[in-house]
């Protein structure tokens, strides 16, 4: 029987990275809206703050960095004692970085990296043993359209964008026998500071963008944030090791 619960995170808790700002805090929002608790976490603490403040009581913070990656398993003890065991992890935080290849460095590379790829496989890691106690654990990785099809100028966002989508399917088949789901959304272009920043002084860019994108619009953020509120629901129950555009049709068409 379909119950009307199915898309309930009612008793969840969820640790959202880069939840102060853009897709982290919309995603926040729409999981706050189906009933879970939200530990938005990021560098600076005041849009951390704020962030709180907007969703109310089901909020709180944490200030971490996601390239300490060392700091992960203290992490995921403090945040055990504070809120009980973790059973949703969404690895949204992230940077870009807009370079010709051949001008980008191996230090810039592994920078980006680290944040896109490194940072959530050891938080993963270190929740892992909450995620399996909580019973339903769903683990959400952010990617990217860089993951999906070529885009100029961002070849080591695009390098790390796709290191997700591997890991998301290795540790979705390893992971499952322990009840928990591990998924991907690559969201399109979405109206945020950071796809704003990607098209400064770039009208063509944002032109080609609008005209191969089906609904010829950005997205805005709470179209990611829906998306996965649902990965993260009992109505996803089936859903693991996949990687779910929201996008426009931007990656389905020409
Ligand atoms: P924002 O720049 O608004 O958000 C990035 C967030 O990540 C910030 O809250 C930032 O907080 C946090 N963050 C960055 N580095 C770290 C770090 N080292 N440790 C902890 N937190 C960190 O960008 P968006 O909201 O646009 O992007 C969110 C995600 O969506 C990213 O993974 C991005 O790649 C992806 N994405 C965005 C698209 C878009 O169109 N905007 C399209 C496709 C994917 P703080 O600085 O305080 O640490």
């Amino acid at each position: 029987m379909i119950t009307p619960s199915a898309y309930s995170l009612a008793g969840r808790t969820a640790l959202i990275t880069g939840g102060g700002t853009g897709i982290g805090l919309a995603i926040a929002k729409c999981l706050a809206a189906c009933g879970a608790k939200v530990v938005l976490s990021g560098r600076r603490e005041q849009p951390l703050q704020t962030a709180a403040s907007e969703i109310g009581e089901l909020a709180s913070i944490q200030v971490m960095d996601v390239n300490d990656t060392a700091a992960a398993p203290a992490l995921a003890a403090t945040l055990r004692e504070k809120h009980g065991p973790i059973g949703i992890l969404v690895n949204n935080a992230g940077i870009n970085m807009k370079k010709p290849f051949t001008e980008t460095t191996e230090e810039e590379m592994l920078g980006v990296f680290q944040t896109n790829v490194m940072g959530g496989l050891a938080l993963a890691r270190a929740l892992h043993p909450q995620l399996k106690e909580s019973g339903d654990g769903s683990v959400v990785f952010i990617s990217s359209m860089a993951a999906l099809m070529g885009i100029p100028l961002v070849a080591a966002y695009s390098v790390a964008k796709s290191a997700v989508t591997g890991a998301v399917r290795a540790i979705a088949v390893e992971w499952g026998t322990d009840g928990i789901r591990v998924n991907a959304v690559a969201p399109g272009w979405i109206d945020t500071t950071m796809s704003r920043r990607a098209f400064e002084g770039d009208p063509t860019r944002k032109e080609k963008i609008l005209t191969r994108t089906a609904l010829r619009c950005l997205g805005d953020t709470e179209d990611v944030g829906w998306s996965v509120a649902y990965l993260c629901s009992p109505a996803a129950k089936f859903v693991t090791g996949t990687v779910i555009p929201v996008d426009g049709g931007a990656s389905m068409g020409f």
